[in-house]
């Protein structure tokens, strides 16, 4: 297993797909795509990073809550690095659609 050495040019101002590939493989590194990788766990383990981010602005602490939020978007960019999505064209079809919708899309909240 290789040791990482990360450079901030490496993460700060990189378009999505390309955090998204650098988390991935981060993630290889660290063995979480040894065996085949369970879609849903991968889906649980963002939303425990969520949930990690909730505990921290319970206890109004807002470095951890960062940190939490971090974690979301890596594990997040991960599955898409892993699962060979293009988030980019992702997000900018959806925003498409969202541009086009009504006020609040049409719900109460
Ligand atoms: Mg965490």
């Amino acid at each position: 297993m290789s040791e990482t050495n990360l450079k901030e040019n490496e993460i700060k101002g990189r378009p999505l797909n390309e955090l998204a590939a650098l988390c991935h493989s981060i993630a290889r590194e660290k063995g979480f795509w040894d065996e085949k990788r369970n879609t849903g766990e991968a889906l649980m383990l963002i939303v425990t990073e969520l949930a990690e981010a909730m505990e921290a602005y319970r206890h109004q602490d807002s470095a951890h809550f960062n940190e939490e939020m971090a974690d979301t978007f890596i594990r997040l960019l991960d599955l898409c690095g892993g699962m060979k999505i293009d988030i980019e064209d992702e997000i900018y079809k959806k925003s498409l659609k969202n541009k086009n919708r009504p006020y609040k899309h049409g719900k109460i909240c």
